[in-house]
């Protein structure tokens, strides 16, 4: 297994040929002196001799279908064990869901970016398989983030895709963060990867990225880059300004950011999630409609239990709408512009 690992450097075959999980951990070091440990499928740390104060997790495949991520973080840790990137920080990575990669599908029983900060043990369906993978993944978080320096910059960076168009091509969630500001820096860096667009959560919820950021307090972030495709079809020149920006942070490269500057970019704020409250609930436009499509006050939303949803604001846009999700669980979140008044 380590010298096929060490032959093909397709760290995501080695993943797909072992979805559930792998028999031993794995460790080598590249001539660079990087150490490489791979701590069960889909994990792979890797460990520099000398780091630069950044402790980078890059995550992908928490949505199994979401495949442009996955081909991205495939193609730089191949790069990183061919050593044409040389890394000066520590970085792991995660590819969520290997199981649902193989079934071609977003999860297997349940929504894993649902399942994160101790919602896995909760209610039911105890051990399913997204379930069993959430535990695993919040522990490979805290052990690589507690074996780190403490005084390390944490980063955690979420890759998705989205279900449907946007306006939006390209944006990141920034989770809530109660008593700590925004980073202005942060946001910048995201601009330069080509992610101008970032929607401020307004509650805690169980993502994988509020996970870190509210145990760890890293800079985290759930991406979304663009529409779902299958795999090998995904237009990879559409990342060219992320993967550049990704190599230059884990290398320790100047990141060249610009200063910040909300003109050049879209910033909002989540105002409220509108959760499933009937079996019924339906939305009032068209399947198609993009993500961030705004609409006037007033405007009936939904339709639930005999009741109209409607726009509370003198403008909310929409995103991630999906009816089909059970009971409870959240159909769309809205959104209003963003002060940027807690950016610092
Ligand atoms: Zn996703």
């Amino acid at each position: 297994m380590l010298q096929a690992l060490q032959a093909s450097k397709d760290f995501l075959k080695l993943t797909l040929d072992n979805p559930f999980s792998l028999d031993e951990e794995l460790a080598f070091s590249l001539k660079n002196a990087t150490q490489v440990s791979v701590w069960d499928t889909g994990v792979i740390v890797f460990e520099p001799s000398d780091s630069q104060g950044k402790d980078i997790i890059l995550s992908c495949a928490v949505h199994g279908n979401e495949t442009a991520p996955i081909e991205l973080c495939n193609e730089l840790i191949s790069e990183i064990l061919a050593e044409t990137i040389t890394l000066n920080q520590r970085v792991m990575f995660l590819i969520g869901n290997p199981a649902a990669i193989h079934n071609g599908t977003r999860f297997i029983d349940e929504n894993l970016n649902r399942l994160f900060s101790g919602a896995h043990s909760k209610g039911e369906g105890l051990a399913n398989p997204e379930r069993v993978r959430a535990k695993k993944l919040e522990s490979y978080v805290d052990r690589f983030f507690e074996e780190g320096d403490a005084a390390s910059q944490k980063i955690h960076y979420d890759l998705h895709t989205a279900i449907r168009g946007s306006k939006h091509e390209k944006f990141a969630i920034y989770p809530y963060r109660p008593g700590r500001a925004y980073s202005s820096e942060q946001i910048m860096f995201l601009a330069a990867c080509g992610i101008e667009t970032v929607l401020f959560h307004h509650e805690p919820t169980t993502t994988f990225s509020y996970y870190s950021s509210e145990k760890y307090q890293a800079d985290a972030f759930t991406i979304e880059l663009g529409k779902v495709m299958p795999m090998g079809q995904n237009d990879m020149t559409r990342f060219i300004a992320l993967k550049e920006m990704l190599v230059r942070l884990v290398s320790a490269k100047p990141l060249e950011l610009e200063p910040f500057d909300a003109a050049k970019l879209n910033l909002y704020q989540v105002c409220r999630a509108i959760n499933k409250g009937f079996e019924d609930f339906e939305f009032t436009f068209a399947n198609d409609v993009e993500n961030f499509t705004a609409f006037p006050q007033g405007y009936i939303l939904a339709k639930e239990g005999g009741n109209d949803i409607k726009i509370e604001q003198p403008v909310e846009a929409i995103v991630f709408p999906n009816a089909n999700v059970p009971v409870g669980q959240r159909t769309v979140l809205m959104l209003k512009p963003a002060s940027t008044e807690n950016i610092a």
